[in-house]
């Protein structure tokens, strides 16, 4: 299986070639053609197995068409720390080399008047903890009208800290019309119940 069989765009192929990748990981192979076909995907699989890029580079296809309009972001990336959220976002400027869009990291410890002149201007990808998302939507520095794509990451981990009702209020505040790619490492009770309710005939990936 090579890079170029999976249905990506040339700009985000070209990135991947560029990255050095020569083959996607079992994860990616799987999930990345369900989730360029807009489908709900549940990948079960840990930090380690490229779960990452089996989202990212697809959404970075997926928004080739269409532009940002200001205060509503056309995707959504929940992560439980700032750190993953850090990361997450250096790998779509990596992949995303090509393109020319606006990602924005809205995460403690970071003044909200930035990030606010950021959500101002328009966003194509925001990256978030929880907290801080429904922060700026609560001063209304936030429409969630427009999300084309909602990615729930380490849910599990979002569980451990605390973070269900936060995740359960951002699935809401979002309109079904939207893709949703939800990621946990294990699927305890908790995190199963949450996937019944807002993931719409998910694809089951697991690694
Ligand atoms: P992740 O599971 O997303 O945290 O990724 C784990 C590591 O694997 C990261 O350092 C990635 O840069 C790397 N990686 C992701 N996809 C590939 C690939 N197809 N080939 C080689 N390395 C990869």
């Amino acid at each position: 299986m090579h890079f170029s069989e999976l249905g990506l765009s040339a700009k985000v192929l070209s990135a991947v070639e560029a990255a050095g990748y020569s083959q996607p990981t079992p994860i990616q192979a799987e999930a990345i053609p369900h989730a360029l076909a807009r489908r709900d995907v549940l990948g079960i699989a840990q930090t380690g197995t490229g779960k990452t890029a089996s989202f990212v580079l697809p959404m970075l296809t997926l928004l080739e068409q269409g532009r940002a309009r200001a205060r509503m972001p056309r995707t959504v990336i929940v992560e439980p720390t700032r750190e993953l959220a850090a990361q997450v976002e250096e790998s779509f400027v990596k992949y995303g080399a090509n393109q020319r869009l606006s990602v924005a990291l809205l995460i403690g410890g970071v003044s909200f008047e930035d990030q606010n002149k950021k959500l101002e201007r328009g966003v194509d990808v925001l990256i978030a903890t929880p907290g801080r998302l429904l922060d700026h939507f609560e001063r209304g520095r936030l429409l969630m009208t427009g999300v084309e794509i909602l990615v729930i990451d380490e849910a599990d981990r979002m569980l451990d800290m605390g973070f269900i009702p936060d995740i359960e209020r951002i699935c809401k505040l979002i309109p079904f019309t939207r893709q949703t790619l939800f990621f946990s490492a294990t699927m305890p009770p908790e995190i199963t119940r949450l996937t019944d309710q807002f993931l719409q005939n998910p694809v089951r990936v697991e690694v």
